[in-house]
């Protein structure tokens, strides 16, 4: 079948909406006719080329959609069921089994590849393959192509436009706090970073009922954001000695903090906010991808320091996506206060709008009356 799809031709262009052809789904496949899809920060890397993928290319991997073919040995959903999309996984291997999946032993390959384990890929343009893959959707374009493993069947009366970005930078925000530190009841949280994943971890911490959260963020419109979503204090890091800022407000120092920056002078700051047996959770990807953390052992020690990457905020989609889509119900996940949407033909002014910081988090909404399925 025809589909419209934001292709990337070469690494660091501008996304050209263009006809491509989609191929039926394999017998484990689900074609998913995309209603909305959010723009993340790995999108963006991805957009570079730095990763080593082949070019054309479809991003997008925040995809919210109708399924309208499944392959045949697909049973979790079936066409007209309303999902999201979100990262793949294996479902075999340990980290899998143990309900771990974004720590799965095949995530690379399932996410970052963008072209099936034997190299193809189910999408192809002007006689070329596509590289079509991105976290098992490349959800960029009116219709994708997913697996069970990444996708969450909704309620039917689900709003597509609004639940679409929780498929990846919502739950790694929320998660981070809520499941990757695992914040209690009247602990103290720090959030480096205003971004859409730094203002969901302050609402994770706001979930947690953590006593004491604060924003570090240089954008005066995000602090203002933070403060209203739930921040106790903003940090302004452009005038402020991070860590002493913090102590001056925590003069133990804070249970947790969540790095959204990926900045290692941010991270060594981090380290002086720290409580005994606190832990530093990281999410930020730093501008040099052989970056290291500046971590000085002899506190790390003497303190009990924890230091922990985290990927999606260690989701487990099929059990907390429900989750986050029953509390955004309910009010509780007001996430929407910084989401702008954009049409889908207006793909690259939102990235634009992202990259510069005019807009927290973009969501492209695609008419799919205009797709020429
Ligand atoms: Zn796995
Ligand atoms: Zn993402």
């Amino acid at each position: 079948m025809q589909a419209r799809a934001a292709l990337l031709n070469e690494p660091d262009q501008p996304f050209t909406i263009a006809p491509v052809e989609i191929d039926t789904p394999e017998p484990d496949e689900i074609l998913v006719r995309i209603a909305a899809v959010g723009i993340c920060h790995t999108d963006m890397i991805f957009a570079t080329g730095a990763m080593g993928n082949a070019f054309p290319l479809i991003l997008g991997h925040e995809g919210a959609g109708t399924v309208e073919a499944i392959g045949s040995e697909v049973t979790k959903a079936a066409p007209g069921d309303k999902v999201l999309l979100t990262f793949a996984s294996c479902g075999h291997c340990r980290q899998c089994a143990s309900h771990n999946p974004a720590y799965c032993d095949e995530f690379t390959a399932l996410n970052f590849a963008a072209v099936r384990a034997d190299g193809t890929s189910p999408v192809h343009a002007g006689g070329r393959q596509v590289s079509a893959r991105f976290f098992g959707q490349s959800s960029f374009s009116s219709h994708a192509i997913a697996n069970e493993r990444n996708i969450v069947v909704l309620p039917g009366d689900a709003d597509l436009a609004a639940l679409a970005p929780l498929g990846c930078g919502i739950q790694t925000g929320v998660g981070g706090v809520l499941r990757s530190l695992g914040a209690e009841p009247g602990s103290t949280l720090v959030v480096m970073g205003g971004g859409a994943v730094g203002l969901s971890a302050v609402l994770g911490g706001v979930l947690a009922d953590c006593a004491t959260i604060i924003l570090i963020e240089p954008r005066a419109g995000r602090r203002e954001l933070g403060l209203a979503l739930g921040a106790h204090h903003v940090i302004d890091p452009g005038v402020a000695d991070t860590a002493a800022a913090v102590r001056a407000l925590v003069p133990s120092g804070v249970n947790y903090v969540f790095d959204t920056s990926g900045s290692t002078a941010a991270l060594a700051a981090a380290i002086g906010m720290l409580a005994p047996r606190g832990t530093l959770g990281m999410v930020g990807i730093p501008g040099a991808l052989d970056a290291v953390l500046p971590l000085p052992i002899v506190a790390a020690i003497t303190y009990g320091f924890t230091v922990r990457g985290i990927i999606e905020g260690d989701s487990d989609p099929g059990v907390f996506l429900p989750e986050l889509v029953a509390l955004f119900r309910k009010g509780r996940l007001p996430y929407d206060r910084f989401v702008r949407y954009y049409p889908f033909e207006q793909i690259n002014r939102a990235f634009q709008d992202s990259r510069s910081g005019a807009c927290v988090k973009a969501v492209l909404l695609l008419d799919a009356a205009a797709s020429t399925s």
